[in-house]
């Protein structure tokens, strides 16, 4: 049975996920979108975008304070990045585990950043940590009629 308005009365969230300048120039772009992917997670936006610099401010604002600011927005800014809302039941939290932990060093081999980084300021990918900032960030880096709604095939294999 195909039941797409079960899945609504679940708590589905919303997360902004992006791969940073450094995974789109070491062409990891591809392995961290399929890690979602197979996770089970729904895609519901994705653009390769070069981040202006009031953007990156803006999506930083509470790190503002720190001394790595300004190098932040340098490495954030460098090149393009790719934009993504993945879209699912826990999928703020189980996204940030499947980036692992800010600093690829101390990151479980297995994670994105584990498997695929070895430094804070070169982690490759972001990921939301709040379902308020998931819904906060895809409104800062997507423009209206950029997310897309729609029902994945596989939806009734991954939620019972
Ligand atoms: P995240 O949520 O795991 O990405 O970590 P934070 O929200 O604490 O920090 C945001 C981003 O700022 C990190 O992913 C890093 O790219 C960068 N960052 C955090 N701490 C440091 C640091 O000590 N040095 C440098 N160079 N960058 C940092
Ligand atoms: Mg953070």
């Amino acid at each position: 049975v195909f039941l797409p308005h079960l899945v609504a009365s679940l708590e589905v969230e919303q997360t902004y996920i992006m791969v940073k300048p450094d995974g789109v120039q070491r062409g990891l772009v591809g392995e961290i979108i399929s890690r979602f992917e197979k996770k089970g997670f729904k895609l519901t936006g994705l653009k390769l975008f070069r981040c202006p610099k009031e953007l990156a401010e803006e999506h930083y604002k509470e790190l503002q304070s720190k001394p790595f600011f300004p190098k932040l927005i340098n490495y954030i800014t460098s090149g393009p990045v790719v934009c993504m809302a993945w879209e699912g039941v826990g999928v703020v939290a189980s996204a940030r585990k499947l980036i692992g932990a800010t600093n690829p060093l101390q990151a479980e081999p297995g994670t994105i950043r584990g498997d695929l980084a070895v430094q804070t300021g070169r982690n490759v990918v972001h990921g939301s940590d709040s379902p308020e900032n998931g819904k906060r960030e895809i409104g800062l880096w997507f423009k209206e009629g950029e997310i897309c709604e729609w029902i994945p095939v596989q939806e009734p294999w991954v939620i019972e």
